[in-house]
């Protein structure tokens, strides 16, 4: 068995890999340790790592990890489905959301989000695969979704996320990708003056071919933690 450690250096000489083959730097790669259905022991192992950016999916275990750990100077990212009831404690606990597939939780976030925060992150999750997931906004409503959520104060619109249906061959991971990251250079270029900077793509079983698509930030669970417990 792996330790955390070694997984985690795995996973950077991953990334570092397929930078240098898509031509990109590997520093314009977030990792991001998903740590849904790991203990908080083991995000304090991610941590003595090098993890500074950890995902979580549940609020309630994720509010329960938070408590364990506000030692640790750590940045949450809310990357599960998200419920209109549970917006306010997301606004509060949490640095990114990647889920926004709607107006109404940007809003709702964006009126929740306390003053004495900085504007809360958020990316807008798009349904690439069409048919074969249901959540996230489809790629031709991304643009007025878009453009609604740039007006809400107390968010800031970083960019766009996808969870694709899965595949193996890496060609075929690639296209979904690339449909997100055109949809973002569309975006940057009707919008310069947003910080449209990031596309949230990639996850252990096709980090390769995000990276080779544009992805600044990978959601990683599996390759850092080892199988979630069940
Ligand atoms: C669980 C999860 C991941 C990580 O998946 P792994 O295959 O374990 O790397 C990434 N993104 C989202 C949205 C997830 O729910």
């Amino acid at each position: 068995m792996l330790t955390i450690a070694e997984r985690w250096a795995q996973v950077r000489a991953e990334i570092a890999h397929a930078a240098r083959d898509a031509g990109r730097s590997e520093d314009d790669v977030m990792l991001l340790a998903v740590s849904k259905r790991h203990p908080a022991e083991s995000i304090r192992q991610a941590y003595e790592a090098g993890a500074r950016h950890f995902g979580e999916n549940y609020l309630q275990e994720a509010l329960e990890k938070q408590a364990q750990l506000t030692d640790l100077p750590v940045h949450w990212h809310f990357i599960g489905p998200l419920q209109s009831n549970k917006t306010r404690e997301v606004a509060e606990h949490f640095e990114w959301v990647h889920s926004v597939d709607r107006f109404k939780l940007a809003r709702r976030l964006s009126e929740q989000r306390p003053e004495h925060l900085a504007p809360l992150n958020i990316c807008l999750q798009v349904n690439v695969s069409g048919e074969s997931s249901k959540s996230g906004v489809s790629p031709t409503e991304v643009e007025s979704l878009a453009e609604a959520v740039m007006e809400l104060p107390h968010i800031r619109l970083r960019g766009l996320m996808c969870i694709p249906a899965p595949e193996t061959d890496v060609e075929r991971q690639r296209r979904p990708f690339e449909v997100l990251a055109e949809l973002l250079r569309t975006l940057r270029h009707q919008h310069r003056q947003a910080e449209l900077d990031t596309l949230s793509m990639g996850m252990s079983g096709d980090l390769p071919a995000a990276i080779a698509a544009g992805s600044t930030l990978v959601r990683v669970g599996t390759g850092i933690f080892g199988p979630r417990p069940s």
